[in-house]
């Protein structure tokens, strides 16, 4: 079959054949004549599969064929994480080369002003994360109204991610009519319930349901020791004939520990996290697509929808807890027909999680044996109070993170007392106070610096050691809490998106305000009424934007009542992996 025979058109099968595409794979075999036709389409596939041209390339023929006025958000995109959201818009962009469509992507993470800047001069097709497409639908720079087509890819990720109450709400926004693409690995009930309400009459198709393993991987399993994993590991990158890894670990403190020891036995590492900045991610992703980087140490999330072409070797320095995992992990080698090698080590605490995965195979793993460091260690670790295995991984990042926390405070208590000292020798003497002044003083613009004092206040000023500043904690290079990671891009959005819960206003009772009234009608009587005192400025410049215009009792001034902003809650959404190690 070609890809001509499915019904596209001239300038996609250029754009198509200019990517080196000769035939389409199985799901575009199977999803684009029914996604051409208008049916909604329900795709059973991994990332790896070529997915993303079997719905881009027939919305780009959809839309190409039918104009509509203006520039309105005609496709949505919604994938659950920003490497994914960039890959897509790649594709569309190379497969619509030679058609007049706009499109764009939005995720979170980088500043939104370009991406709101790309939404004002009009697309046609918009790729988004769920975090971002929030915000910006929220301050109107994003209108849904006229959407034709919507796909939900890796909707079972975006179950895993928490993101699920977002897609909901984000359904909500868009027209009832429309066409829905609904791409997913794996369909656990969750997922299975979007579908039913999603979807209308869905052509299904599947290809290489998660559950069987990927066949033309190369599979093989390591027992080794905690210990001894990365001699093992640089020990097969130099005799497997590696020519690129992803090796996973099991936490982002391992995947900088794994990386660094790499660099150490003289290899080209660099690990990928969600404690690294989006541009680290980047420029991470871009030295190992570009060869300059060997070894890419990764966690799940930060490896999730990498498209790295020709990945030789995918190494688990670390079994997945959860056996689908395992699958998706390996799933990056070995994509569009191309075969690749995954590794396994396991240690005598993940025994368990391989019984789970080889239950999933419905096969075991290969085991290598004879290689240089056998198992030795045979006692599993302990268990804790509830029975659970106490992992060392876990532990030791754990353990790695409370160091850090030790050091900071450590680094803000001397830097605070430096502060203080200093601040105790700037100080003049205190100067005896003076009688208080028969008028009161006029207020005097507290200069900066000023060292000498008239009066009482002044006196009290001088001596007043200035507040210190919040001292600046020495960071290493991992532990720099990164305004654009995404764990906190997640927290961050999270909290926008909670409802702000509407607070009490508070009211004068009417007893006590006719008490008042009642003494201040006393004080009027007692003595001539003083020369009304000029409004502080603050008041004064509300008084002059506000005039006329009270407070909306649904937005009470959060400070008056000593309480929180909504943003100032803690997380309400961070997903488990995200957890600092
Ligand atoms: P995807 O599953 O969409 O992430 O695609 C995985 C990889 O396969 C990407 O690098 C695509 O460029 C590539 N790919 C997709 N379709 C084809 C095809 N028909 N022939 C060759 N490569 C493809």
């Amino acid at each position: 079959m070609t890809f001509q025979d499915l019904g596209l058109c001239p300038p996609i099968l250029r754009a198509l054949a200019e990517q080196g595409y000769e035939n389409p794979s199985p799901i575009q075999e199977k999803a684009i004549p029914p996604a051409l036709a208008g049916r909604d389409v329900l795709g059973c596939a991994q990332t790896g599969t070529g997915k993303t041209c079997a719905f881009a390339a027939p919305i780009l023929q959809r839309l190409d064929g039918k104009k509509a006025s203006g520039r309105p958000i005609r496709a949505l995109i919604l994938t659950p994480t920003r490497e994914l959201a960039l890959q897509i818009q790649e594709s569309f962009q190379a497969y619509g080369k030679h058609l007049p469509l706009r499109s764009a992507v939005i995720f979170g993470g980088v500043g939104q002003n370009p991406q709101v800047e790309q939404l004002k001069k009009g697309v046609d097709i918009l790729v988004a994360t769920p975090g971002r497409l929030g915000d910006l639908y929220n301050q109107k720079y994003v209108d849904l109204s006229r959407l034709e087509i919507f796909v939900l890819d890796e909707a079972d990720r975006m179950l895993d991610m928490g993101f699920i109450h977002d897609v909901r709400r984000i359904l909500g926004w868009l027209p009832k009519r429309k066409q829905t693409l609904f791409f997913s690995a794996t369909m656990p009930p969750e997922v299975q319930g979007l579908v039913d309400e999603l979807l209308a009459d869905p052509v299904k198709v599947a290809v290489d349901p998660v559950s069987s393993p990927v066949e033309i991987i190369d599979q093989k399993l390591y027992y080794v020791d905690r210990g001894n994993k990365t001699k093992l590991l640089a020990h097969l990158i130099g005799t497997l004939g590696v020519k690129n890894a992803l090796v996973f670990t099991r936490t982002k403190h391992g995947a900088n520990k794994v990386a660094g020891d790499l660099v150490k036995a003289g290899l080209t590492a660099a690990a990928i996290h969600g404690n690294k900045s989006q541009t680290a991610r980047q420029q991470a992703l871009a030295d190992f697509k570009a060869g300059r980087v060997q070894v890419l140490v990764a966690t799940d999330i930060a490896a999730r929808g990498l498209d790295i072409e020709e990945l030789s070797h995918v190494f688990n320095y670390n079994l997945p807890d959860v056996p689908e995992t395992y699958v998706h992990r390996i799933g990056r080698t070995g994509r569009a027909g191309r075969g690749g090698a995954a590794v396994s080590f396991c240690d005598v605490n993940e025994k368990e999680e391989l019984k789970a995965i080889e239950k999933l195979l419905g096969r075991p793993v290969p085991v290598v044996a004879g290689h240089p460091w056998p198992m030795e260690v045979l006692e599993p670790a302990p268990r804790d109070k509830k029975g659970r295995v106490v992992n060392p991984e876990d532990a030791e990042a754990r353990a790695a993170a409370k160091e850090r926390r030790r050091q900071r405070d450590a680094a803000n208590k001397a830097a605070n007392q430096e502060k203080k000292a200093k601040a105790a020798q700037k100080a003049p003497e205190p100067q005896p106070p003076e009688p208080p002044a028969a008028e009161p003083a006029p207020k005097k613009k507290r200069g900066r610096g000023r060292r000498s004092s008239a009066t009482l206040e002044e006196a009290l000023t001088a001596v007043e050691p200035k507040k210190p500043e919040r001292a600046r904690p020495v960071y290493d290079d991992f532990q720099k809490p990164d305004p654009l990671a995404s764990d906190v891009i997640m927290d961050a959005t999270a909290r926008l998106l909670s409802s702000r819960r509407p607070l009490p206003v508070r009211e004068e009772r009417p007893r006590n305000q006719r008490r008042k009234r009642q003494e201040k009608q006393e004080q009027r009587q007692a003595k001539p009424a003083p020369k009304p005192a000029p409004a502080p400025k603050a008041d004064a410049r509300r008084g002059g934007r506000d005039r006329g215009r009270s407070r909306r009792p649904m937005e009470p001034d959060l400070r008056k009542h000593g309480q929180k902003d909504s943003t100032e809650q803690p997380s309400l959404m961070k997903p488990y992996y995200l957890s600092d190690d």
